[in-house]
């Protein structure tokens, strides 16, 4: 997702590098080109117009003067203004005082409801919460079913009418589910409902019968974030029709432009609260518009990355790693090293390098990854005495011809294990310093 976005808009700031000032002409060039940037993710026009806006405003402003360099200030704006439009804050689901707290699907049919109450079903008892899925959905064929078996799999209760009992009446069936589950102990009802094909006035009715009845303390829109634009006229209309507190886009790993994460929040002022990318119930999680926005500007997804290792390792490990990676001369070889054996357990590592920063700029390099390389760089860092691996300078050319030697390697393998490592340091203080993190470059306040 997102690949066609990211690629243009790291041509913009590659167009800036190397420049020591911004004219009026410059940012104005530079603005056209981001616009054209996201107007090609499918981005809505009233959203593109008011990034572009700010983008140019603050670009003018007295930002401007300060030393960090073109490319850095106008990237440092755009990821700013990225965040603002994915929604700022990370908005996490607001639990009802006294239980059961109740979260309400809606969107049109095949939008991934069912599938999504499934995904919220695992991902809340994950967080030790005992929900019971509720299947309002009595219309389409099968939906009734297809939930009992997403149900199953997420380990999880359903409430659901008993087969041959004919249609049934949905706003009853969502009535009564409320008092089932205080009787059951079920802390969080999610309540699944009939979606249509296109947008019409008896689903808008039975959504709001259904809203009606229950009090839904949230209400998620389900939409599709392949159907493009179309995503934006949807979620007005529901806006309109039943009203909700959050969204939920799916199919995310299908859609290369992903104009619609980037247009809802603007359009409907509700914030994205998941992303579903995948058909399986753990492809799943809670949406960050700062990581979303990091990962746009190919700025990598670092604490993604560590929430995985996290599941690897233990939390202190996953911490230490977090510092090292936010500062240019904490990371070492020896770091390096226990990280990558840590990610040969964590599965192929293509996929994690995607989430790391400048991996835009490796997408051909990290296609052809072979997991056995990782080894030979293993075994060169293991020929390494200890202060080696903390101080790579002293590695002068007798010591390489001892490393080579030690892992059955060539002197060339080792320069360019040793030039990697010091390209992938500066990377990561350029990263520390254009994100602003305090004391590490030149944003520092
Ligand atoms: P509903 O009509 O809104 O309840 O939609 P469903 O849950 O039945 O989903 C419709 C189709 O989309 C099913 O084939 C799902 O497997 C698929 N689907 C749902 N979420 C995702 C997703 O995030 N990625 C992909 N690739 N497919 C999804």
């Amino acid at each position: 997702m997102f690949e066609t976005l990211s690629d243009r808009l790291d041509k913009v700031f590659t167009g800036l590098r190397g420049k020591g000032r911004l004219s009026e002409a410059d940012i104005d060039a530079t603005a056209r080109e981001i616009r054209i940037a996201l107007l090609e993710a499918d981005v809505a026009l009233p959203v593109v117009r008011e990034f572009i806006g700010a983008v140019k405003e603050r670009a003018r402003g007295a930002e401007v003067s300060q030393a960090l360099n073109p490319a850095q200030q106008i990237i440092k704006i755009v990821n700013e203004e990225l965040i603002g439009v994915l929604g700022g804050e990370t908005r996490r689901i607001r639990y009802a005082k006294s239980s059961p707290t109740v979260i309400m699907l809606a969107g049109l049919q095949g939008a991934g409801k069912t599938t999504l109450a499934g995904k919220l079903g695992r991902w809340l008892k994950g967080q030790g919460h005992t929900p019971l899925l509720v299947a309002c959905d009595l219309q389409r064929p099968n939906a009734v079913n297809q939930l009992s078996i997403v149900a199953g799999q997420a380990g999880v209760d359903v409430y659901a009418p008993q087969p041959g009992n004919g249609v049934g009446d949905p706003v009853q069936v969502a009535r009564e589910s409320i008092e089932h589950a205080r009787r059951t102990m079920h802390d969080v009802v999610v309540v699944d409902t009939a979606g249509r094909l296109g947008i019409d006035a008896e689903l808008m009715a039975q959504a709001a019968g259904i809203r009606d009845a229950v009090q839904p303390d949230e209400t998620l829109f389900v939409v599709d974030a392949m159907i493009g634009q179309d995503a934006v006229t949807t979620a007005i209309a529901f806006s309109e029709g039943v009203g909700f507190s959050g969204v939920v886009l799916t199919k995310l790993d299908g859609d290369a432009r992903g104009g619609a994460a980037l247009s809802v929040r603007g359009v409907t002022g509700q914030p994205i609260m998941f992303a579903s990318t995948g058909e399986k119930l753990a492809d799943f999680d809670v949406f960050h518009p700062e990581r979303m926005a990091s990962r746009i500007l190919g700025m990598g997804d670092v604490l993604t990355l560590i929430e995985q290792a996290e599941q690897a390792f233990d939390a202190d490990q996953a911490e230490k790693m977090a510092g090292k990676l936010a500062s240019r001369d904490g990371f070492t070889l020896e770091d390096f090293l226990e990280q990558m054996m840590a990610i040969r357990k964590m599965g192929p590592i293509a996929n994690l390098l995607g989430m790391l920063p400048g991996a835009g700029q490796m997408k051909e390099q990290i296609k052809n990854i072979d997991d056995r390389d990782l080894d030979r760089t293993a075994a060169i860092i293991r020929s390494m005495t200890p202060t080696e691996r903390v101080n790579t300078k002293i590695i002068n050319s007798s010591r390489k011809v001892r490393i080579a030697n030690g892992s059955g390697v060539t002197v060339t393998e080792v320069n360019a294990l040793l030039e990697r490592f010091a390209q992938a340091q500066k990377m990561m203080g350029q990263m520390a310093g254009s994100m602003g993190m305090p004391g590490l470059g030149p944003m520092s306040k």
